[in-house]
């Protein structure tokens, strides 16, 4: 199963996008950036799986669900949490903001469907993907997820969180973690911030780590602040050496 980084950045800057990643060709985790995806790969899209509902992760969801509107001949699935999906349906496409796809009718019936996952429970995602959501320390319905491609390999993903527990212990259950997508905000001079707003530092990722006790797996940092960009890559280099990597649009990962 491959990952195709559409934005991996936690602010906007000059250069930077916004979370997204497309899972397999049918799969979307966040939508921070993903409406420069060309009509073809927008058609493909089934589903979109939301970490949380916080702007930087829904940003293009609107986008994604217009686009679906004309191009699919189904429905497309919105993931979240209870709490996630809420504040985007309060909040965002509410037929005030944005229009509310839930309620516009194609010929193969609404634009978009909203499903509530359902927490510590595996579930089937397009692709042959499975992916175990587990809630985090960040607010508005944060999840991460454990995902598991058609080959049995597992990654990790932690959506946006602070300091968390459970789910490094749900992960140390997966026989074989091919690779962890790690949030890393803010740089350790920074740590006091990160802890308020929950998020990490390689400091505090670098503890995190140890929960799981998986010292060969590969990290791949994202949701870095793009002004801390350097000062981040120092950190994680000195912490984590050559096993951690800082993801960027364009990349691809397979696991
Ligand atoms: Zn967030
Ligand atoms: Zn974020």
């Amino acid at each position: 199963m491959y990952v195709d980084v559409l934005g991996a950045d936690g602010g906007k800057h000059s250069g930077s996008s916004l979370v997204a990643m497309k899972v397999g060709p049918s799969l979307l985790i966040d939508a921070g950036s993903a409406a420069s995806l060309r009509d073809d790969e927008q058609r493909a899209i089934e589903a979109v799986l939301l970490t949380h509902a916080h702007l930087d992760h829904i940003l293009e969801l609107g986008f994604v669900a217009d686009a679906a509107a004309s191009l699919r001949d189904a429905p497309l699935r919105v993931l979240g949490s209870h709490a996630a999906l809420q504040a985007v349906r309060t909040h965002y496409m509410n037929d005030l903001v944005w229009p509310d796809f839930s309620r516009i009718r194609t010929t193969h019936g609404p634009a978009i469907v909203y499903e509530t996952i359902e927490d510590r429970v595996w579930m089937d995602l397009p692709g042959g993907l499975s992916a175990m959501p587990v809630p985090v320390n960040h607010g508005a319905g944060a999840r991460g997820f454990l995902l598991r491609s058609p080959g049995g390999r597992a990654a990790i993903y932690t959506g946006d969180t602070g300091p968390s527990t459970e789910i490094w212990e749900r992960a140390r259950e997966l026989p074989d973690i091919a690779m962890i997508i790690a949030e890393v905000s803010f740089p350790d001079s920074m740590t006091d911030l990160a802890i308020a707003s929950d998020h990490l530092t390689p400091g505090l990722l670098e503890r995190e780590l140890r929960a799981l006790d998986r010292p060969g797996a590969p990290i791949y940092a994202f949701h870095l602040k793009p002004w801390y960009r350097q000062e981040i890559d120092r950190d994680l280099s000195r912490r984590l050496g050559d096993r951690a990597v800082l993801l960027m649009r364009g990349d691809r990962l397979e696991f």
